[in-house]
């Protein structure tokens, strides 16, 4: 069975068996390309750094991490070091800074539009950012960010008791942004902890379900009346590339 094949690659130390397995199991057509491509993952915690080991695993080009937090040392530093032992070939960049302060959003965005490596065609260096912080003011700076850049994100969530969460993808013009529909308790994160609730995304999170393995999935356009105006020019370009593809435009 395709599982069984799967978590014995798993224990072999060689990235390229690995990466000649997913090639193999014919899921990803061009599966080699994953090399060319960049991810940047905020948040080196619970969820980022399970997805920085498995996109080193998978042989991922280029890895940019994104971290205030130390763990003795500095996490984004401490990933770097675990994650060149698997997979040496990954090109990873350590940023330890709060992505919220002035002088980070700064170095955030410098650190993403850097296209010396990149193969990426949008207006930034990156092919995707995942966001895994777990603060709702993090997540609003990565929004902004990702709306200014025009640049594809993943958000996630996981609540305390870490059965449930939620990730949701986010196209900047095409898909709600994260400000389109903004939490709509706003409470003080900080007062906030109750038992399986996570703080960081109370309306999102109810989502997947670990025990019941119950993922629900749903689609949000984006609001025409977002608070965030990086948001609005690119749902204006979405519009204005839809209307030039419409053939009844080219008949008037
Ligand atoms: P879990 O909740 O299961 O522990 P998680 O990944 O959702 O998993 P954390 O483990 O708390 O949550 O990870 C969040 C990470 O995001 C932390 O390492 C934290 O330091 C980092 N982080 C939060 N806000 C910022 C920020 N503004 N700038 C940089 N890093 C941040
Ligand atoms: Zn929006």
């Amino acid at each position: 069975c395709k599982v069984k094949d799967m978590s014995a690659e798993v224990v072999d130390s060689n990235p390229y068996s690995r990466l000649m397995a997913l090639q193999r199991m014919g899921i990803v057509e061009n599966y080699e390309r994953i090399r060319e491509f960049s991810v940047a993952i905020v948040g080196i915690g619970g969820v980022g750094s399970v997805a920085a080991e498995m996109l080193t695993r998978c042989g991922i080009g280029r890895l940019l991490l994104y971290d205030y937090d130390t763990v003795g040392m500095t996490k984004t530093d401490a990933a770097v070091q675990t994650l060149a032992d698997i997979n040496p070939d990954v090109v990873l960049e350590s940023y330890t800074m709060n992505i919220t302060t002035v002088e980070g959003f700064e170095t955030f965005m410098a650190s993403l539009t850097n296209k010396n490596f990149s193969t990426s065609k949008s207006g930034s260096g990156v092919d995707l950012v995942l966001s895994c912080v777990d603060n709702y003011e993090a997540r609003m700076v990565v929004n902004q960010a990702c709306n200014e850049l025009n640049q594809t994100w993943m958000e996630s969530g996981v609540s305390e008791d870490a059965v449930s969460g939620h990730i949701q993808l986010l196209v900047p013009g095409e898909t709600a942004c994260f400000a389109c529909a903004p939490p709509l308790v706003r409470v003080d994160e900080r007062t906030l902890k109750r038992e399986g609730v996570c703080a960081a995304s109370l309306p999102t999170t109810m989502g997947y379900n670990a025990l019941k393995d119950y993922f629900p999935t749903m689609e949000m356009k984006p609001n025409p009346q977002c608070s965030n105006s990086a948001c609005l020019e690119r749902q204006m370009e979405a519009e204005a590339s839809s209307l030039a593809q419409c053939p009844v435009h080219e008949d008037n």
